[in-house]
């Protein structure tokens, strides 16, 4: 079970990641793209985190929402509309919850990928974010499928993703600015895989700490 107060602490936990890694996304960005991930994404969650308190009593599904709709305004690049996206299917997928079963989170998670692959029709190994974010998913579904629970699987999803992450590595762009470069985009770590990797990882660290504080 994912409780609401895990929800708002993951977006809290992403915010402070996205701003420890900053110029680590930028300088990635700068490498195939524009040097402006680490900022855009800083600044979308340092906008989210303003908006926070106000729909923290709101359900899972609202603040979602608000997420999306807080990144969409107030983020410019390609990966605004693209997290926004994400966050808005997110957060349909589970209107008015208070708190997120297993399959919940499976639900949460595959809508989540399914809206970015809609909206910017990559495929898997066209070196973007959905190559980090779709064997997560897979390796979170088929984790509580097999029986285990949301801090196992989520672990797996992690791993999946950082794995995806890397693999974007020697890939040729196919889509958004880096595909400009052609082969020239080969050899560098894609800059929106590496923070979908980093927001999985602060969803699993959150879902592990705060059950532990509970066991
Ligand atoms: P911009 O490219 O507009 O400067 P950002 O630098 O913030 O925007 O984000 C770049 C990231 O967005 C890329 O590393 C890639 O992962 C992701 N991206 C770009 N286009 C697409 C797309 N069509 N589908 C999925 N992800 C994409
Ligand atoms: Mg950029």
């Amino acid at each position: 079970m994912v409780t609401k107060e895990q929800i708002v602490q993951w977006l809290q936990a992403f915010a402070a990641v996205l701003e420890q890694n900053k110029d680590y996304l930028s300088e990635l960005d700068s490498a195939i793209g524009d040097a402006d991930h680490g900022i855009n994404m800083d600044r979308g969650f340092k906008k989210v985190m303003s908006q926070l308190a106000s729909v923290a009593d709101k359900d899972i599904g609202s603040i979602l929402k608000t997420v999306s709709m807080t990144l969409i305004s107030s983020v410019g690049g390609a990966s605004g509309p693209l997290y926004g996206t994400l966050f808005l299917r997110a957060g349909t997928a589970v209107d008015g919850k208070q708190d997120l079963t297993d399959e919940d989170m499976v639900r949460l998670l595959q809508a989540g990928l399914d809206g970015v692959i809609q909206r910017g029709k990559a495929q898997l190994g066209d070196k973007t974010m959905v190559d980090a974010l779709s064997p997560a998913v897979e390796a979170f579904q088929q984790s509580v499928v097999g029986g285990e629970g949301a801090i196992a699987a989520m672990q797996k999803a992690v791993a999946a993703a950082e794995q995806g992450m890397k693999d974007t590595t020697p890939m040729l762009a196919k889509k958004g600015r880096a595909s400009y470069l052609g082969e020239r985009s080969v050899g560098h770590q894609d800059p929106g895989a590496t923070s979908s990797y980093l927001m999985l990882k602060s969803l699993s660290a959150t879902v592990e700490s705060s059950s532990e504080a509970i066991a």
